[in-house]
C-alpha cells in the first residue's frame, strides 16, 4: 500500500526486517518516519538504523513494555543518527520502558487506552516522574502535549496528541471515517454519558470511552487534574518571572 502512495505525507509501517532496510535506504518523498513494529528483538535491524543512510525518523512500537523494556539499549547508535521515538501502551509494568527510555533520551509516546486503577496508579508516577525528574528531558506524550494545550488552550484534543485523530492521522485501510472523533463524541452525548457534562470534553473528546463506552472516567479525570495543576503552577511561575524581571 505504501508503494503505491503518492498523495503527500505519510508514515510506513514496517514489520520485517526487509521492509525496514529497504524503506530506510531508499525512502520515498513524502514519508515523514517509519512506525517499526515487532523488530525490537532484531539486533542487525539496529545496527543497519545506526548508520546514517538516511536521517528517516523511526517510531519504535513496544506491545509489552514490562518485559521488552531492556532491549531499548538497541536504540542508543541508532538515536545517534536520526530521531528515535518510543511508542508504547500503558500496560502494567510500563514504568521500567519509560524510566529507560527517558534516561536514554528517547522521546515517548504513551497510549493511555482504559487504564485498570493499577495502570492509573503507574500513569500519576509517570506524570510525577515526567514532571519532577531531572533526568528526563525529552517529550513524553500524552503529558506533554496536554501541558502545553492547558497552558496555551491550543484546542488540540487527546485524539491528535496521540495520533489517533483520523482527520489528521488516517489509516489507508480506512479503519475509521475522517470525523470519527465528532461522531464519537456526539454519539456519546446522546446516549446520555458522562462525557455531556465532563468538563474535559473539549480536551479529550471521548477518548476514554473507546472502545467500552462504559468505562468509569473517575481516575483519568483525576489524572488530568494532576496535569492541569501542573500547567497552572507553571503559568504562575512564569507570571512571577516576569513581574520579578520588570521590577
Ligand atoms: S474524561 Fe471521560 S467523561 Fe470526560 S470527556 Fe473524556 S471520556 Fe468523556
Amino acid at each position: 500500500m505504501a508503494e503505491e502512495y503518492h498523495d503527500g505525507s505519510c508514515v510506513v509501517i514496517v514489520r520485517t526486517r526487509e521492509e525496514f532496510v529497504r524503506w530506510l535506504r531508499e525512502p520515498k518523498p513524502g514519508v515523514e518516519w517509519l512506525q517499526v513494529e515487532g523488530l525490537l528483538g532484531d539486533q542487525e535491524v539496529w545496527a543497519t538504523a545506526a548508520q546514517g543512510t538516511s536521517a528517516l525518523p523511526l517510531d519504535v512500537i513496544l506491545i509489552d513494555p514490562a518485559t521488552e523494556f531492556s532491549l531499548l539499549y538497541r536504540l542508543v547508535d541508532a538515536r545517534i543518527v536520526r530521531s528515535v521515538r518510543v511508542t508504547m501502551p500503558a500496560a502494567p509494568g510500563f514504568m521500567k520502558a519509560l524510566r529507560l527510555a527517558a534516561s536514554l533520551q528517547l522521546p515517548v509516546r504513551l497510549l493511555p487506552g482504559q487504564p485498570t486503577v493499577k495502570v492509573l496508579a503507574e500513569l500519576t508516577e509517570a506524570v510525577k516522574f515526567y514532571l519532577h525528574d531531572p533526568m528526563v528531558d525529552s517529550p513524553v506524550e500524552f503529558f506533554h502535549s496536554l501541558l502545553i494545550s492547558l497552558r496555551e488552550d491550543d484546542g488540540g484534543t487527546l485524539w491528535r496528541i496521540l495520533e489517533e485523530d483520523p482527520n489528521v492521522f488516517a489509516r489507508e485501510n480506512g479503519q475509521r471515517p475522517r470525523d470519527f472523533v465528532e461522531q464519537h463524541l456526539a454519539s456519546l452525548i446522546e446516549r446520555g454519558a458522562e462525557c455531556a457534562s465532563c468538563r474535559w470534553q473539549t480536551l479529550c473528546a471521548g477518548y476514554f470511552k473507546s472502545p467500552d463506552p462504559q468505562y468509569d472516567c473517575a481516575g483519568v479525570k483525576q489524572l488530568l487534574a494532576l496535569i492541569e495543576s501542573a500547567a497552572e503552577e507553571m503559568n504562575r511561575d512564569l507570571a512571577g518571572h516576569k513581574t520579578a524581571s520588570l521590577s
